[in-house]
């Protein structure tokens, strides 16, 4: 008879509010998928009760976890040390279990780009980025690494539009000096450089219930040449994302990134790559 075991290994999502994370519908089947008894607990924590939770996770020998909304900066103070791209962007949306020290990553980025690199690669590419948000901020470090040489960043706020591009004229380029970023003030239908060869919204416009939110951007600037993508999951279809098609662009939708940033976390705490189909359709069976 085969040794029973009733223990499963633990990974899971801290947020607040957490209920509508769907991270659980695109991992649990990946696991099942992989023939890994592992669980991933939608967990909701409360800002004053963070410290706690990391210390539960620490106890309850969990394998790693996702931090969201309000986490991903607050949680860096009771962690044991950062990835580069972490460090590099002041944020964490993922920790991984190294042998008991729990280290911060971020897959956000590192998932756009691969699901970018299925396409095309970045190396030497122009990007406009509209949003400096965390999600922005994410991107643009994770392509500056990749070797792209110009990013515009677009965003309503200046300030924070240019704190962004600050970042990337410092921290990043010094590990990348080819790098040139600058800031571009969002006034009107914004209209695309016509050497730009990727466009990325990272801003959360779109995002369900404002299914019909406009990007605000002249559609007679987007070109066939260029890549088109929006980070915004739900709904995946956006204004932009259709627009973008129907201008005979190359589009990656934001159901890619969030399953990009989902294998490579995965990958971290099991050392095993899970199939991004299996976990694509969970997310699609939940976005229905
Ligand atoms: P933040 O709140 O950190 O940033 C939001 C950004 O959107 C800011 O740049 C903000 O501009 C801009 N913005 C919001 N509303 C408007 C508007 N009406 N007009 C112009 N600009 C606007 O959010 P995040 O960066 O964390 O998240 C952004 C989006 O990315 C979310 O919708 C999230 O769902 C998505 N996301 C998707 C992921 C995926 O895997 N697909 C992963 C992570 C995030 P301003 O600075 O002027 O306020």
């Amino acid at each position: 008879m085969a040794e029973l075991n009733f223990k499963q290994e633990l990974v899971g999502c801290f947020g607040y509010p957490v209920a509508e994370n769907p991270t659980q519908a695109m991992i649990e089947p990946a696991f099942r998928d992989m023939g890994l008894d592992w669980r991933y607990l939608t967990l909701e924590v409360r800002p004053e009760g963070l410290e706690a939770a990391v210390q539960g996770a620490r106890v309850f020998g969990f394998k790693g976890f996702n931090c969201t909304i309000p986490h991903k900066v607050e949680v860096i103070q009771y962690l044991d040390g950062l990835g580069e791209s972490a460090e590099l962007m002041g944020a964490v949306n993922c920790v991984v279990n190294r042998e008991g020290k729990l280290i911060g990553e971020n897959t956000d980025g590192k998932g756009f780009v691969a699901s970018l690199k299925e396409i095309d690669d970045p190396a030497g590419k122009s990007i406009v980025i509209f949003g400096a948000g965390g999600a922005a901020r994410a991107i643009s470090v994770e392509m500056a690494l990749a070797g792209a040489n110009r990013i515009l960043i677009v965003n309503r706020s200046a300030t924070r539009g240019q704190e962004l591009v600050a970042l990337l004229n410092t921290g990043v380029k010094a590990r990348c000096p080819e790098l040139e970023s600058v800031y571009a003030p969002w006034d009107g239908d914004f209209q695309i450089p016509s050497n730009t060869d990727i466009v990325i919204n990272a801003t959360s416009i779109g995002l369900y219930p404002d299914v019909d939110a406009r990007l605000a951007l002249d559609a007679s600037t987007l070109a066939s040449h260029m890549i088109v993508a929006d980070v915004i999951p739900n709904p995946p279809k956006t204004q932009l994302v259709k627009m973008a098609a129907a201008k005979g662009c190359r589009v990656i939708d934001g159901l890619k990134m969030l399953v990009g940033q989902g294998v490579i976390g995965i990958e971290y705490w099991t050392g095993r790559s899970p199939d991004a189909s299996v976990m694509r359709a969970g997310l699609e069976a939940v976005f229905d």
